[in-house]
C-alpha cells in the first residue's frame, strides 16, 4: 500500500512514520509512506499557498493551484486513480469500518489543511471524499491525517504480530473489547477473575464474550443495536438492562 500526505509541516511526520509498529511495517516494505510538503508546487514568486478570502472576513484561505498541482504530479498506474481524501472537521466521521475499508485501497492521499478552509473548488473538483476524527476543531490537519494513517496501517496484513492482534479490538468485533489482566493473580488484594486463571479455554472465551457484552452495555449501548448477538446473549443483555434499571429506578 501507498500513503501520501500533502501538508505544509511535513516534519511532523518524521516522528510517527518513523517510529514503533508504523515504522516496522514501512521497514518490512508492507507500506510505503510519504509526506510531501504542498509549497513546493506554488508558482507564485513567494511561495505562497493562501490568500484572502472572497468577500472578506478573517482568516486565510488555502489556494486551489498546489494542492491541484501536487495531486496531480503524485505517480500512480495508468488508468489507476488514488482515492483523495480531504481531512475535515465537516467530513464524514472517521470510524474502524471506514478504516477497514481504506485497508484495502492500493493508494491513499490525505491532503492536511491549515489556516480557515479550503477554496472550494478542492471540495467539488480534486477530493474524493472528506474525513473528520470528531466533532471538534484542529489547527491543520496533521494529527487527525496521522490518527487515520496509524488505524489503517495496523490492519494491513503483517504489521501487527500475534501479540497485538486486531481481531479482538473494540469496533471490529461491533462491541467494546473485553477487560485485560496479566501477572500478578493477586495485587493489593485485588485479584484476576477466576475464570482466567482456570485454564479452561471455554470458560475464558465465555467470561470473555460476557465481559465485552456487559462493557458495550454500559459504555456504549448504541453499539448493540448493530452488532451481531445470538437469542440468547439478547436475552442475557435484557435481563441485564432490566437488573440495572432496577438497582437505578430513577435513571
Ligand atoms: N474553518 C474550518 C471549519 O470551521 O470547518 C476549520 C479549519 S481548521 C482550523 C484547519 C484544518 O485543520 C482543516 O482544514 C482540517 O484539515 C484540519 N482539521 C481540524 N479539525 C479537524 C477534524 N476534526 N478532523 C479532520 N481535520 C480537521
Amino acid at each position: 500500500m501507498k500513503i501520501d500526505v500533502l501538508t505544509l509541516f511535513p516534519e511532523m511526520f518524521d516522528g510517527v512514520f518513523g517510529a514503533s509498529i508504523l515504522g516496522k511495517a514501512r521497514e518490512k516494505g508492507i507500506v510505503s509512506l510519504e509526506a510531501i510538503n504542498f509549497r513546493a508546487y506554488s508558482t507564485n514568486k513567494h511561495n505562497t499557498v493562501d490568500d484572502y478570502p472572497y468577500g472578506g472576513g478573517g482568516g486565510m484561505v488555502l489556494k486551489p493551484e498546489p494542492v491541484f498541482a501536487a495531486v496531480e504530479a503524485l505517480k500512480h498506474e495508468e488508468g489507476f486513480r488514488p482515492r483523495v481524501i480531504l481531512m475535515c472537521p465537516q467530513g464524514e466521521p472517521f470510524t474502524q469500518r471506514k478504516a477497514e475499508e481504506l485497508a484495502s485501497e492500493r493508494h491513499l492521499v490525505l491532503i492536511c489543511g491549515h489556516y480557515e478552509g479550503y477554496d472550494e473548488r478542492i471540495r467539488e473538483h480534486l477530493v474524493t471524499e472528506e474525513l473528520s476524527i470528531g466533532d471538534y476543531v484542529l489547527t491543520g490537519g496533521e494529527l487527525p491525517a496521522m490518527v487515520v494513517i496509524d488505524s489503517v496501517v495496523r490492519l494491513l496484513p503483517g504489521v501487527l504480530g500475534n501479540e497485538s492482534s486486531a481481531v479482538t479490538d473494540s469496533y471490529s468485533t461491533g462491541l467494546l473489547e473485553h477487560p485485560h489482566y496479566t501477572r500478578p493473580a493477586e495485587f493489593r488484594g485485588w485479584p484476576v477473575p477466576d475464570a482466567l486463571i482456570s485454564g479452561h479455554h471455554g470458560n475464558i472465551e465465555a467470561w470473555r464474550r460476557e465481559q465485552s457484552l456487559l462493557r458495550t452495555l454500559r459504555r456504549r449501548p448504541d453499539l448493540l443495536e448493530t452488532a451481531e448477538l445470538t437469542d440468547k446473549e439478547k436475552k442475557w443483555l435484557d435481563a441485564m438492562k432490566r437488573e440495572t434499571a432496577e438497582k437505578s429506578p430513577d435513571s
